[in-house]
């Protein structure tokens, strides 16, 4: 899988749980579980996320081998209601052809009518891997490659996405991504436990079993599990651990291209997949030494490694229609009724033809201009907060005001929907040939784009995930349709539990513009560090130094695991940010206890000691008991409405407390 550069997302996972998670000096005595319960501090002033939660918390339940019990982000509510909005299409008829509609019962029909156990391994599935097998050089097996990219819709072996240039925010530009894993070996797992790597090895020789000569097959195991232990040795953990790594992407032009890749035509093969060729003339990478490393493999010296990973890539891919084939590649049965499945897979693999329906169903100009409206209240707020940041030059304030000014919101409104001119040809005649005609739509969209110029009014995700996030290139804020529900936003409740909710997920994106990682980014989002003045830089590093130390030396998860105060910096300062913006939009204790209580709400989540170890070791978001608690602990408005005195358990000293504009 590769790494997600440039936007900073909302949250990764759901998470946090009930206990587990207070402030260091409330050491429990710990003989009974009574005494225990008794003992915690959980009222108002010592616990505010568990007082407001306790009750449902205590009654959610985690399935056993669930991470968490679903909270405020319920994801499962939304693809139950795309499934009912399926049901709808279903039963309906006479649909234009290639409109969403018509996508989405052809697309049912055609899978829960295909025949996977006996219609055998598709003719041109079967063409590329005999491709793949007979290519007797490097510049061969890039041919078989990009063919897999125009004609099956995979993504190339060399791992990339077009983006807006970080440096030049006009235009679009490749960027190689960082591999964070090889053929199911995570490279963050590797670091501790090499136990990943026996499976590539087996999987590596069921591979070369099948389709090369069997005497070969262990040694080919062993050569390809020793290619991904080289990749991982060549990976850059720091980048692999850093939330946004930006300052890592360095810039390769058409010649260092060349020169990286001996073993093949780069710029020959990424024309070929259709790049425009104007476009190739510098790329952004993320890992250097990675990229330099993957540029050694992809020769003639490891061309049966590189086979093997090929055909890997492409039975992840086509499993489904490939496996049924090989006894060696059948591995977990779906137990799920043919419905669930058919309707699970159109929502997972052919998420812009649902999109639209979702937002045509759940979205209205009503809640559209309700959120723009308090998207206009939040930027208000920040203008006073900025522009009060008296410990900034003036300059530097003018300037991330005139950033502020040019944030843009993207909603619901802005997805198009699907042109049935350009998608009436892709269903096929059945299950595989839709699904094929889809992904290689959806490939030429992307090597289209690469020429386009960078569009600030498309969504950043997808509506239907629960979600928001900030792009620091376009400047703007995508807020999901399927974020728009109660206790996120109720357009029946009061605008200031809104604003605890729906407001605080905006203020929070919004806040990603000046925080540690993306106020590197100027008005017109070109990634430029030296945008800042020095003295303006050194006065937010001393203020980052005491907000790590913050993070760090005053919350806890189990009473001895703490937050890794520089990783989740950024997500930290959007959510101090953003606090302080909405409750400066708050004039009464009212307004403020509503305001509280929901953001307290929305953070509401049961989950697994073992999910939350995971959160605090790859997660750039703290545990949401933190994200709560942490926060308002460091408010003063929290102290005014409250009364807080120090000896509560949300006290914290004035002079330890930290705030991101004051
Ligand atoms: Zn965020």
């Amino acid at each position: 899988m590769k790494k997600f550069v440039g936007t900073a997302l909302m949250f990764a996972m759901a998470m946090s749980l009930v206990a587990g998670c207070v402030r260091v000096e409330n050491p429990a005595e710990t003989e009974t579980s009574e005494t225990v319960a008794a003992e915690v501090k959980m009222g108002l002033k010592d616990n505010f996320y568990y007082y407001v939660n306790g009750d449902e918390l205590k009654s959610e339940d985690v399935i056993y081998g669930q991470a968490y019990a679903q909270g405020s982000f319920d994801q499962e509510l939304i693809n139950d209601r795309i499934k009912g909005i399926m049901d709808e299409v279903l039963k309906g008829d006479g649909y234009v052809k290639g409109s969403e509609e018509d996508l989405v019962k052809t697309a049912y029909n055609y899978y829960v009518g295909y025949d996977f156990e006996n219609s055998g391994v598709p003719d041109d599935i079967e063409a590329i891997i005999d491709e793949i097998r007979g290519a007797e050089s490097m510049e061969e097996l890039m041919k078989a490659d990009a063919k897999m990219c125009t004609d099956l819709g995979m993504e190339s072996v060399l791992t990339f996405e077009v983006r807006t240039d970080m440096r030049d925010s006009t235009r679009n530009s490749i960027l190689f991504d960082q591999f964070e894993d090889m053929m199911g070996a995570d490279f963050k797992e590797l670091v501790w436990d090499y136990g990943s790597l026996s499976s590539v090895r087996d999987q590596a020789e069921d591979i070369s079993e099948v389709f090369f000569e069997k005497e070969d097959a262990e040694k080919i195991g062993l050569d390809t599990a020793y290619l991904v232990y080289d990749m991982f040795l060549n990976t850059d953990q720091e980048i692999c651990n850093c939330a946004v790594p930006l300052e890592y992407i360095v810039y390769f032009d058409e010649a260092e291209m060349r020169e990286n890749f001996p073993g093949f035509d780069v710029i020959g093969y990424l024309s070929s997949i259709g790049y425009d060729k104007a476009h190739l003339d510098k790329f952004m990478v993320l890992d250097e030494g990675q990229f330099r490393f993957l540029g050694q493999v992809l020769t003639d010296e490891r061309l049966s490694e590189i086979k093997i990973f090929e055909l890997y890539r492409l039975i992840e891919k086509y499993r489904v229609f490939i496996a049924p084939s090989y006894e060696q590649f059948q591995g977990q049965i779906s137990y799920k009724d043919l419905d669930t499945q058919a309707k699970d897979i159109i929502i997972n693999s052919m998420t812009d033809i649902v999109d639209p329906l979702y937002v045509d169903n759940y979205y209205d100009e009503e809640t559209d201009e309700y959120i723009r409206a308090m998207c206009d209240d939040i930027k208000e707020g920040y203008r006073g907060l900025i522009s009060n940041a008296d410990w900034l030059t003036k300059e530097t304030r003018d300037n991330l005001l005139i950033k502020l000014d040019k944030i843009v919101y993207v909603t619901g409104m802005d997805l198009k929907r699907c042109d049935p001119d350009e998608y009436k040809n892709i269903c096929g005649n059945n299950w595989y040939e839709m699904y094929r005609n889809y992904l290689v739509k959806k490939n030429a969209e992307t090597v289209g784009k690469l020429k386009e110029k960078p569009d600030n009014t498309v969504p950043g995700m997808p509506m239907a995930a629960v979600n928001a996030c900030y792009d620091p290139n376009k400047n703007n804020i995508t807020i999901n349709t399927a974020i728009l529900n109660a206790p996120f936003l109720d357009l029946n409740a009061d605008y200031y539990t809104n604003l605890g909710g729906i407001g605080m997920v905006i203020a929070h994106e919004m806040g990603h513009a000046f925080d540690s990682n993306c106020i590197k980014f100027d008005y017109n989002g070109i990634y430029d560090p030296s945008w800042i003045s020095e003295k303006d830089v050194a006065a937010l590093e001393e203020r980052n130094q005491k907000a790590i130390s913050y993070f760090e030396d005053n919350f806890t998860v189990f009473e001895v695991y703490h937050v890794n105060g520089e990783k989740t910096l950024g997500e930290n300062y959007a959510d101090l940010g953003g606090m302080e913006c909405i409750v400066s939009l708050a004039k009464t204790k009212e307004d403020r206890e509503k305001l509280f209580t929901n953001y307290a709400v929305i953070w509401s989540i049961k989950k697994t000691s073992d999910s939350l170890w995971d959160q605090l070791e790859t997660d750039e978001h703290s545990p949401e008991i933190l994200r709560t608690n942490s926060i308002l602990s460091t408010i003063d408005e929290f102290y005014e409405t409250y009364d807080i005195q120090e000896g509560d358990g949300m006290y914290i000293a004035p002079e330890d407390r930290i705030s991101r504009w004051h």
